[in-house]
């Protein structure tokens, strides 16, 4: 069997340094992996996946092609990947079994509130293949509690768009101090505290407002595990092994 896991994220979090790292990691492990891109933006990757969907399609040609700006071309190019599908999941197919790490377009929102990204997730996860969601963040952001807040808010809304098992990753944590990496593990153990440190800063519409938003976040933690971990350095890996493969397989080793 197949575990699939789609690497999601704002622009910049990290997604193709983590897939490149983590795919390095696994297979130091003796973890059977294979990459795919689904970026159709991305001009230089730190790995060479194994399946890309810029042999299909490339965003500079479809920028030229149709003379769209920027936004557009990025849209028009995932779009246009979905006539690709089948041949690409015919692809993932022939790969051995084991982890199969898709990266995914630079833009999440691209991927996440269009249509053709839930599409590409229910065509390649077929019934004989495990899924999930391995929702990358940049942890230097979060030292500020209400970016911290929303972040998690955005791993939220691709947890409620995808319906697949889903594990947030703060990425970068080489960036922060000790002590600023205990307050926001502290933080996320305790969200009861980020209550505190975002009503420190009064505004009107706030004090209810915190409290729902706080009590929606403590019931998300409850259910998704968060690592901290640093695709440059690969630190961490280990845990974020472990809950993949408690989605994998309950647990159980590739021994
Ligand atoms: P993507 O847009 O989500 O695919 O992000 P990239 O993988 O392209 O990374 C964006 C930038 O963040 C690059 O300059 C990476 O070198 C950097 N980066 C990624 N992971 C880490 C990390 O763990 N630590 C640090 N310090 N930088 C990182
Ligand atoms: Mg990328």
């Amino acid at each position: 069997m197949k575990l699939l896991v789609y690497i999601i994220g704002p622009a910049g979090s990290g997604k193709s340094t983590f897939t490149a790292s983590f795919r390095d990691w696994l297979q130091s492990h003796n973890v059977p992996t294979a990459t795919v891109n689904l970026d159709p933006a991305v001009e230089n990757l730190d790995y060479v996946p194994d399946v890309d969907v810029r042999e299909y399609v490339f965003v500079r040609d479809v920028l030229e092609e149709y003379g769209l700006g920027p936004n557009g071309a990025i849209i028009a190019a995932t779009d246009l990947s979905l006539e690709h599908l089948p041949k690409i999941s015919k692809s993932i197919d022939e790969e051995a079994e084991g982890y199969v790490l898709i990266d995914t377009p630079g833009q999440m929102e691209v991927f996440t509130f269009r249509q053709s990204g839930g599409i590409m997730v229910n065509t390649l996860c077929s019934k004989d293949k495990a899924c999930a969601v391995a929702f990358l963040l940049d942890a230097s952001l979060s030292i500020d509690p209400y970016n911290l807040v929303s972040q998690i808010f955005l791993a939220a809304s691709a947890f409620y768009r995808f319906k697949l098992p889903l594990i947030v990753l703060l990425n970068k944590m080489d960036l922060l101090s000790d002590s600023e990496k205990e307050k926001i593990l502290n933080w996320l153990a305790h969200p009861e505290t980020l209550e505190f440190e975002i009503s420190k800063v009064p505004r009107d519409y706030d004090a209810h407002f915190t409290g729902s938003v706080v009590r929606v976040l403590t019931e998300f933690l409850s259910i998704i595990p968060v690592v901290m971990v640093s695709a440059k350095k690969s630190e961490n890996f280990e845990e974020v092994y472990f809950y993949l493969q408690q989605i994998y397989m309950g647990g159980e080793d590739f021994e």
